[in-house]
């Protein structure tokens, strides 16, 4: 039998998880959701609805908009991606901004947010198999997966990678402003009081900083013939 899994990958701000999310899913023609973007998506719309501009953060005002939300993940066949809608709104693009990565940490504490987005998240599951990345996904979304990865890094390698990358996009920003800004996300992450970023006990550690991203995949790929293996026995 070749039953499909669950794969749950947390860990730190750009420590690679979304890319190896990314190759798995290609490679097991599994579902890929990005919570992170589910994240950022809920952030451009409090931006929009100027959440941001009242002197008191007052997440009641925002909490109405929550009710009917909904998202949709779509294969774009031209950019050879995932892409993220929000009330059928694509907007992929535009939760890459500074100002929502700058703005989600704050965001994703808000009970209420998680609440939503874990009702949300649970119900992606289904039977052609699902690769989940975010920090949380071990940890509270499916804490029963098959398969949990834990994906850390340098600071430095992490907010390089980034630079670079943001660079070859055409964002102008420097590398202490990136590196600035992942350092601020992972303390967000790691001490909020609704599930925090933590290395569930039962998942297997990558340290990304000296590991190609080829050899990732093909580290997790060999992991999961050996569940496969195990699970047949
Ligand atoms: O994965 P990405 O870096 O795009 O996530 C953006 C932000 O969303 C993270 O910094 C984190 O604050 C939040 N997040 C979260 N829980 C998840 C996924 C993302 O709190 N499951």
């Amino acid at each position: 039998m070749n039953r499909k899994m669950i794969i749950a990958i947390d860990g730190y701000s750009a420590s690679g998880k979304s890319t190896l999310a990314k190759n798995l899913s290609k490679k097991l023609k599994y579902t890929y959701i990005d919570t992170g973007a589910m994240y950022r998506s809920i952030t451009l719309l409090a931006i929009r609805k100027k959440i941001f501009h009242s002197d008191l953060w007052n997440i009641k005002n925002f909490l109405p908009f929550l009710i009917n939300i909904n998202f949709q993940f779509k294969w774009n066949n031209k950019l050879n991606r995932t892409d993220i809608l929000i009330n059928k709104e694509n907007v992929q693009s535009k939760i890459r901004s500074i100002e929502v990565t700058n703005k989600v940490s704050l965001i994703a504490s808000i009970p209420e947010i998680r609440e939503k987005l874990t009702i949300i998240q649970r119900n992606f599951e289904n039977k052609q198999g699902i690769v989940m990345d975010g920090r949380d996904i071990g940890s509270n979304i499916f804490p029963k997966s098959d398969l949990k990865i834990f994906m850390k890094g340098s600071i430095e390698i992490r907010s390089y990678r980034r630079f670079e990358y943001l660079k070859k996009k055409g964002k102008k920003i420097s590398y202490e402003e990136v590196k600035k800004n992942i350092f601020y996300r992972d303390m967000m992450d790691l001490y909020r009081k609704i599930s925090p970023l933590k290395k569930p006990k039962d998942s297997i550690e990558i340290d990304s900083t000296l590991i190609s991203t080829e050899k990732q995949l093909n580290m997790v790929l060999q992991l999961i013939e050996n569940i496969k293996f195990c699970q047949k026995k």
